[in-house]
């Protein structure tokens, strides 16, 4: 498939929900078909009443991920080796075979990116066929996919609804191609409850969380549309990840460390937890879970050295502000010259980007083992600032080189297709005030916390 930078692909006008669903669950196409094999006759979804009753004992286990949603089978993506175990064993697997299923099933669906069950040639025909009967592979949707003119892809994906019949919401997920490394940015939420005011997706209301299916879907996605299967151990095109896609990744935290875990298994995606960074807007109370609990890279948004201003552009700042958030850095468990905190710097004209601001920022971080990425604004249709001027940002990272901090700036990527950082967004519309409690009172309490 020829993708032009900057458009849409030629299969292109976005496939509908519905047809996108069908097309890549039924008929197993990949992206970049021909808009007549996609639009080719589908035969009708398994209706959900037709389960047997092992089918429906193994769902009614299942979290978010895995459950059936519009007489859809259940997707596998995105359940732990304890969950995918219970799943065999409810397809009435012998208890002694159970441990060999899951792992040959791991490796089929995390290690080779198995897209149907009869791939799996390691089982044996009846256990693939009595999987398919009951589960599926789904990953999210992609509905469209760009290209940037220098060489950073974005991809929309569409998610399950809650209800049938009903549209899910989008969410993006951006590759960006280096010399040295090639990073994966994914989202952990569909928009953001916190409103930072430079960024895009925060003038979009939360709509929900991401389970950690749709998380670990998003790299598995980027994996199809690269070829990178099976996970390969040299020469990979994906080599890191970073939590800076859409929404504030602690407030989804066990989705979050869940999908983690699943991509940091060796015998699987095996993308090490030191090349995945977390970025967070700053949810103090949950840093130290990040180091203790998920052992990846952090990275702290920061944005302003000074209350007032960090107040302004980053609103959570008036509930933990900015000393709180340094002792937390201080005490981040892990921490060493060798494992240190990535500080983001949006740099905002007459904002924050003045040279005592730097000299604050020096003074701020002494005693961190820190890196400081200065990122130029990236703008977006009625954004309310400019980015700083070349020289301004140049400067600024002189007096942070010259503390001996390294202090690149971050070049823009992608930004002839708003793929850049902070400027992603999707049309979703938030959940209604039902379904936001529902939610409420099934995630964790910190999430539940801002949503109120
Ligand atoms: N919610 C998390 C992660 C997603 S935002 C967080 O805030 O850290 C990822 C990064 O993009 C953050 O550093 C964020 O501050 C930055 N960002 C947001 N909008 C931006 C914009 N318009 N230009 C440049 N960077 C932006
Ligand atoms: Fe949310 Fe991060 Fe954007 Fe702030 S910068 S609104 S926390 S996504």
């Amino acid at each position: 498939m020829q993708i032009v930078a900057g458009q849409e692909p030629p299969f292109g006008v976005r496939l509908t929900r519905r047809l996108a669903r069908r097309t890549m669950t039924e008929l197993n196409l990949r992206s970049g078909r021909s808009t007549e094999t996609a639009a080719a006759p589908l035969k009708a979804a398994p209706a959900r009443g037709s389960a047997s009753a092992a089918a429906t004992r193994a769902a009614s286990g299942s979290d978010t991920a895995g459950e059936a949603i519009a007489g859809l089978r259940p997707t596998l993506i995105g359940l732990d080796r304890t969950e995918l175990a219970d799943r065999v064993r409810a397809l009435d697997v012998p208890e002694k075979q159970v441990r060999m299923r899951v792992a040959q099933l791991w490796q089929a669906i995390y290690g080779r990116g198995a897209r149907d069950f009869d791939a799996i040639t390691t089982l044996s025909k009846g256990f693939r066929t009595a999987l398919a009967d009951h589960y599926s592979l789904a990953r999210p949707q992609l509905t469209t996919a760009q290209v940037s003119s220098d060489g950073t892809r974005k991809w929309l994906l569409g998610l399950d609804a809650e209800t049938a019949g009903v549209h899910g919401p989008e969410i993006e997920t951006v590759y960006i191609p280096e010399e040295s490394r090639g990073t994966l940015c994914v989202s952990s939420q569909v928009g953001c409850t916190l409103t930072c005011s430079f960024c895009h997706t925060g003038t979009q209301k939360l709509v929900r969380n991401l389970t950690a299916g749709e998380i670990v879907g998003q790299l598995m996605i980027a994996r199809d549309e690269l070829g990178e299967w099976p996970s390969p151990s040299d020469g990979r095109l994906i080599t890191n990840m970073v939590l800076m896609g859409m929404g504030e990744p602690l407030y989804n935290f066990d989705n979050v460390a869940k999908a983690l875990d699943i991509v940091a298994d060796g015998e699987g995606l095996s993308l090490s937890k030191r090349r995945i960074t977390l970025s967070t807007s700053g949810v103090v109370p949950l840093i130290e879970r990040v180091g203790a609990e998920i052992g990846c890279m952090l990275a702290i948004s920061l944005h302003a050295v000074r209350d007032e201003v960090r107040d302004e552009l980053v609103p959570l700042n008036k509930k933990y502000p900015i000393a709180e958030l340094m002792e937390a850095c201080r005490t981040f468990p892990g921490l060493s010259n060798a494992r240190r905190i990535t500080f983001e710097y949006v740099m905002l004209k007459g904002v924050n980007d003045s040279l005592a601001d730097a000299k604050e920022l020096v003074r701020l971080l002494k005693g961190i083992p820190a890196k400081i990425n200065l990122i130029p604004f990236n703008p977006w249709p009625g954004s309310p600032y400019d980015c700083s001027d070349w020289d301004q940002i140049e400067a600024f990272a002189e007096v942070v080189n010259r503390a001996g901090y390294a202090s690149p700036v971050r070049t823009p990527r992608g930004r002839d297709i708003m793929a850049a950082c902070g400027q992603l967004k999707s049309a979703s519309q938030k959940m209604k005030a039902s379904e936001r409690r529902r939610l409420a009172q099934s995630s964790d309490t910190a999430a539940a916390e801002t949503m109120a």
